[in-house]
């Protein structure tokens, strides 16, 4: 089934080969030194600002050797503000996920108010998340971030309630969702623009980026759920715009947001990692075992199945790592650690044009592109790297 982690719209990210031949170009090192050199500096520096001890180095050795690879990789492949989104990248093995953690407060109970909107409309400090399909709006410049509207600004002020829900409270301030189309563009302010979340995700502060993600997947199940599955009249947009009803009194069923559960798996024998690539993805990516949950099936075994019908490979030993929104468009993606046999025989499968095993040091060399730094299978990944991985 396919890995819902990796779409073949992703960005592509420069693997270690590129930066061997191609240097960030927001590295102030660049002009003095050569590249290999500057990766190798980089990586003695981050170790060093780590600490610890000599156990602890030769761990931090290989994670950072792995961050900094990345770091370089997204500069090359995205531009000079990637440097902006190194922060999440030293979080490998603490922490929240990106796109998760305590970035809003919901306040789910002020959804029953049935004033909600009033109340937004009575507070100027109300923050509006402004989506237009499955696109938000952001500034590129002087660095990305939102675009928050205001209470004041003539799109909001001629809002229908349908075009708004309750988001809850950001930073301290109330903050909605509101929808928008192509013809409000011209309302828009100054440098705003709608873009899509996957492609500017890496480069927002983190609580901004995940406070899209909650908008986006909101919005885009809002946008496709606009008749009842039970009796096909209209539905009705309740509580703050978290539930739609359906307007035919003699049924009255209620939808709530959907969410698509899936698996994603780092499969390993004690020595090597199990990853595998589909035919879409850039040249050289692999990354863990992913897919979806189907009906009747506990996570386990999904993790057993999705192994199985990818690889060939029989696994046990699985344990929970953690978790991550993934709202393209509706994904959590549930992220395990699991163990099989030495030398296990690999029979590709499924959706997967090809399976392999990686050691550390193969890994660490550049052999295999890694998947994005701000999904969780680049952190089960970078985990087993750093040594912390549960066996
Ligand atoms: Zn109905």
């Amino acid at each position: 089934m396919l890995a819902p982690n990796l779409e073949p719209s992703e960005k592509p990210v420069a693997t270690a080969s590129t930066f061997f031949t191609a240097p960030p170009t927001s590295c102030s090192n660049q002009k003095r030194l050569r590249p290999r050199r500057y990766r190798l500096n980089c990586r003695k520096n981050h170790v060093r600002s780590l600490g610890g001890n000599d156990e602890g180095r030769a761990r931090n050795r290989r994670r950072v050797g792995l961050h900094v690879r990345a770091k370089c990789a997204a500069a090359v492949s995205m531009s000079s503000y990637a440097w902006l989104a190194l922060e999440f990248m030293d979080r490998a093995d603490t922490g929240p996920n990106f796109f998760a953690g305590s970035y809003i407060d919901r306040h789910s109970d002020a959804r029953e108010i049935p004033e909600w909107r009033a109340h937004a409309a009575a507070d100027p400090a109300t923050l509006y998340v402004a989506v237009c399909g499955t696109t938000q709006l952001v500034y590129r410049e002087p660095a990305p971030r939102i675009a928050f509207l205001h209470a004041d600004h003539p799109l909001v002020r001629a809002a229908s309630d349908d075009q708004l829900a309750l988001l809850g409270w950001f930073r301290g301030t109330r903050c909605m969702l509101i929808e928008l189309d192509a013809a409000d563009r011209a309302a828009l302010p100054a440098g705003a623009h709608f873009e899509e979340l996957r492609v500017v995700a890496a480069l927002l502060p983190s609580d901004e980026a995940g406070l899209l993600a909650y908008a986006r997947g909101l919005s885009i199940w809002r946008s496709r759920h606009r008749f009842c599955g039970t009796c096909g009249a209209a539905l009705l947009r309740e509580r703050a715009g978290h539930v739609l009803r359906c307007s035919n009194a003699g049924c009255g069923v209620e939808a709530f947001p959907r969410i698509d559960p899936a698996i994603i798996v780092m499969v390993t024998d004690g020595a090597r990692a199990l990853l595998g690539r589909q035919a879409s993805w850039p040249a050289g990516r692999y990354s863990t075992i992913a897919g979806f949950v189907e009906p009747g099936e506990s996570l386990e075994d999904a993790v057993v199945r999705e192994v199985a019908e990818e690889t060939g490979v029989a696994v046990h030993g699985i344990h929970y790592h953690s978790s991550q929104p993934w709202p393209f468009p509706a994904s959590l993606m549930v992220g395990f650690q699991a163990r099989c046999a030495p030398d296990a025989a690999i029979a590709v499968g499924g959706e997967l044009e090809d399976a392999r095993w990686f050691t550390r040091t193969e890994i660490d060399a550049g052999a295999a592109g890694l998947p994005p730094s701000h999904s969780i299978s680049y952190r089960l990944i970078s985990t087993w790297l750093a040594g912390t991985h549960r066996e």
